[in-house]
């Protein structure tokens, strides 16, 4: 969309030089009647003005093209450093005054699945994990996305975003059907910027993200103790590094994506379960009273 802007600037860019040109030899012509004498005959005021004009012209898209590269080099950015949200391509399903949202996001074996369970038992939300999710599609009989989850999930890489969010849609919808309940905890989740957007775009805006802070070492341990009974496909340290590095790469973004915001909300999350939680608690205790929807 923007790439027609681009090869303009850059032609106009490559035009100046050339336009530009013919006012020094005018200057230069000028010099030259000056040393030689007055001219003995009358000026030639119509080339002279037409010369002006072009350097002139010359001149203003120069400085048009100077005022406004910025936006088209952005736009050409990777989407994870891209920080501005496109345009909503639809109304959200939920309005965040029917429906809170939650994001829970850390790196794997930050421990998000086990505090949420906490807030699940203590605060009645309903825990959504998006892993968890697409696990279930992956070995749902029949699913058409079966086997590209499968391979998404073991080298560590996020799985297209169209697949999550249908998934994290339903699951909503069934749980507003089925238990009248509308605080959610949604873990792990969005793992990438585009997601985010077009999370809060079409199903619902956030009202906040709880962030577990964790250090790789941290998480490795946990992860390979995790392994040695989860069964996952992706607890082997082969698929640990390339889920760190994803983390990093491509899902901290949509952490300071929210911060930007002011809607990150930090744990600490090195200590024990139980000193992990709380802090949890501490972290939220104002956020948890204003969140029960009717
Ligand atoms: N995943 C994804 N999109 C998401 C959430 C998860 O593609 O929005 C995939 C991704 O491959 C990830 C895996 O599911 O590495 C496991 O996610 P889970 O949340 O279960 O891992 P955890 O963070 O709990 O270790
Ligand atoms: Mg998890």
């Amino acid at each position: 969309m923007f790439a027609p802007s681009r090869v303009l600037l850059r032609s106009s860019l490559r035009a100046i030089p050339r336009t530009a040109a013919p006012r020094r030899v005018v200057s230069a012509a000028a010099a030259r009647g000056f040393a030689s004498g007055p001219p003995k005959t009358s000026m030639p005021v119509l080339p002279i003005l037409a010369i002006l004009a072009a350097g002139s012209t010359a001149f203003y898209y120069l400085v048009q093209a100077r005022k406004d590269p910025l936006p088209a080099i952005e736009a050409h950015q990777p989407a994870q450093q891209q920080q501005i949200a496109p345009p909503p391509t639809k109304k959200p399903t939920f309005s965040p005054q029917q429906v809170s949202v939650i994001f829970v996001l850390g790196g794997p074996g930050a421990g998000k699945g086990t505090q949420c369970a906490n807030l699940v038992r203590d605060y009645g939300f309903v825990h959504l994990s998006a892993g968890d999710l697409l696990r279930e599609e992956q070995n749902r009989a029949g699913s058409e996305f079966g086997e590209l989850i499968k391979t998404y999930i073991r080298e560590g890489k996020i799985v297209p975003m169209e697949v999550t969010v249908a998934l994290l849609e339903n699951a909503m919808k069934s749980a507003i059907a089925a238990q009248g309940k509308y605080k959610f905890l949604i873990d792990g989740f969005p793992r990438k910027l585009d997601q985010a957007y077009k999370f809060e775009s079409d199903v619902c805006p956030s009202t906040f993200t709880l962030f577990f802070d964790c250090p790789e070492e941290v998480m490795l341990k946990r992860l390979l103790k995790r392994g040695e009974t989860s069964g996952r496909d992706d607890d082997n340290i082969e698929s640990i590094k390339k889920r760190f590095r994803t983390f990093t790469e491509t899902s901290y973004p949509v952490v300071e994506y929210f911060r930007a915001q002011g809607k990150v909300i930090d744990v600490d999350a090195t200590n024990t379960p139980e000193g992990v939680y709380a802090h949890v608690k501490k972290q939220l205790k104002d956020k948890l009273k204003t969140m029960d929807k009717a």
